[in-house]
């Protein structure tokens, strides 16, 4: 189901129509359909539900608070890589038993954080972070849930850029440290060693690799006979971003899960950020100009790579809709692009698009994850506004940037 559609030319988000929307709020800024979150929500629910996973957003992917807000009362958790993504995650409401902390340099400041508000699992990924926790703890009775990252060696066969699985990457633990490190958290008085996380990368569409992850898994466990309470499967759920890019197959994934868990008395975890939100945002945007050049149309948009990264940090393809689609279509060749000076600040190329005017708006499709988190004030443009549209009403939820804050610095 989507609820971000065309419908008899005009792009509709839930009950509203986008036009409405660019008309009353400054462009650009993101929009967010609440039903298609919590669509996306149960239909992962609704996959595992023979497993009952314990989902964890992944905060990084969209870390706005009153998103954050609406995930729990959905029931989900959160991991988080940061102390700023902890604090966001408890000023949300989220239970901190249902937080979980990873990330490859956590810091003396970020661990104590953690170990005050008693999140679920620290997912450590070296054995100087290990020590580190243990001299945090050294004069105290505490016991805190440790799980060890494992790097399973799997290719999650994505972007190279967001691929995290490979035994030359910098996550994780390999098989040999990873038991080594094991033996040694387990003689440790203020650690209990109760998960294994693992985490091979993002927008993965094929079940393959995560097979693979839960066979290095199970190798793991016959290896070191620990009944880990905990078995942290990551997010990276792949989501449909063109007609040829399927989804993953989430029934596939859980038949896998299921068999996986028999017989073990574990809880299984997973911390999917693009799978929730990547498909529930769009980025509208006015044409400011139209300049014709050598052949190409470059249609001039107010969105830039310092709003929405990802095609220029990785190349990746969005689609572009305009909100008012017309019967006549513009043949050639356009360059949809950003503002900012730099030349990677480009979006999409078209052969063939509704005809467009100065003035007119589209939407960047797919944005909702890895969007505003990852915006920045470059060429000190100010960071822009989020609006949640939920049923047929729609509010802000992050103001835009104000002029005055950002010429503070
Ligand atoms: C980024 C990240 C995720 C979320 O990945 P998605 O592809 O957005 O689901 C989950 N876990 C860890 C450890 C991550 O770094």
């Amino acid at each position: 189901m989507n609820f971000i559609r065309l419908r008899k030319n005009n792009l509709w988000v839930d009950n509203i129509l986008a036009i409405k929307l660019a008309k009353k709020y400054k462009t650009p800024f993101y929009c967010y359909s609440h039903s298609q979150i919590q669509n996306n929500f149960e239909a992962l629910n609704n996959a595992f539900k023979a497993v009952n996973p314990m989902i964890c957003f992944s905060v990084k992917s969209n870390s706005n608070l009153s998103l954050l807000k609406e995930l729990k009362k959905m029931g989900s958790g959160a991991d988080v890589v940061s102390i700023g993504e902890l604090l966001k995650a408890t000023k949300a409401g989220i239970n901190n038993k249902k937080i979980v902390f990873s990330g490859i340099g956590k810091t003396e400041e970020e661990i104590r954080m953690a170990i005050k508000k008693g999140v679920l699992l620290i997912n450590v990924e070296s054995e100087s972070e290990v020590n580190l926790i243990n001299n945090i703890l050294k004069n105290t009775s505490k016991k805190i849930s440790i799980g060890i990252r494992l790097n399973p060696n799997v290719a999650g066969k994505t972007h190279q850029k967001i691929s995290t699985g490979g035994k030359d990457e910098k996550f994780g633990l390999i098989y040999k440290d990873f038991i080594n490190l094991s033996k040694k958290i387990i003689k440790m008085k203020n650690l209990k060693l109760e998960g294994i996380s693992v985490h091979i990368g993002s927008q993965i569409t094929n079940v393959q690799p995560f097979k693979k992850v839960l066979s290095a898994i199970n190798k793991i466990i016959n290896k070191t006979r620990i009944n880990f309470k905990f078995i942290d499967l990551g997010g990276g759920m792949g989501i449909s971003y063109s007609k040829k890019e399927k989804q993953i197959n989430l029934l596939e994934y859980a038949k896998a899960v299921s068999k996986f868990i028999k017989n073990k008395k574990t809880k299984i975890i997973f911390e999917p950020g693009r799978f929730i939100i990547g498909n529930a945002g769009i980025l509208i945007t006015k044409i400011i100009h139209i300049k014709k050049s050598n052949k190409k149309y470059f249609i001039i948009l107010d969105a830039g790579m310092n709003n929405f990264m990802r095609t220029a940090l990785y190349g990746a393809i969005h689609q572009i809709i305009p909100l008012k689609k017309t019967n006549n279509s513009f043949k050639g060749n356009l360059s949809f692009v950003g503002p900012v000076c730099e030349s990677s600040d480009k979006f999409l190329n078209e052969k063939k698009f509704s005809k467009l005017a100065i003035g007119d708006y589209v939407a960047i499709a797919n944005v909702g994850a890895y969007g505003m988190s990852l915006s920045s004030n470059y060429n000190s443009r100010p960071t822009i506004a989020e609006v949640m549209v939920k049923g047929s009403e729609h509010k802000v939820i992050r103001q835009r940037q104000s002029l005055e804050s950002l010429i503070n610095n």
